[in-house]
């Protein structure tokens, strides 16, 4: 079993590892997509899980996933980054 050094490597592993998924489907996950673990910007009190800015909506011009420090189910944390590359995906 790999160990990861932090939070953001094991979802940027995932995401390696959900490209070839989403391009069986013929979706392009954008290489230059970053994901990071961290608070959804309506705050902590909204419940958001995940959130994904557009890169139209950021200065480097790169997709930004955050995915909440909340959840500690795997399979949650999964099932909320397959959804917010989604909208990388159109974004
Ligand atoms: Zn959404």
């Amino acid at each position: 079993m790999t160990v990861y050094p932090n939070r953001e490597a094991w979802l940027l592993a995932a995401v390696e590892l959900l490209k070839p998924i989403f391009a069986a489907k013929k979706h392009l996950v954008p290489d230059d997509c970053q994901v990071s673990c961290g608070f959804a910007s309506t705050g902590t009190r909204s419940h958001h899980i995940g959130q994904c800015w557009s890169r139209r909506s950021s200065t480097n011009d790169r997709n930004q996933i955050f995915i909440s420090p909340v959840l500690g189910d795997p399979v949650q944390v999964l099932d909320t980054l397959v959804h917010e590359l989604v909208h990388a995906v159109g974004g």
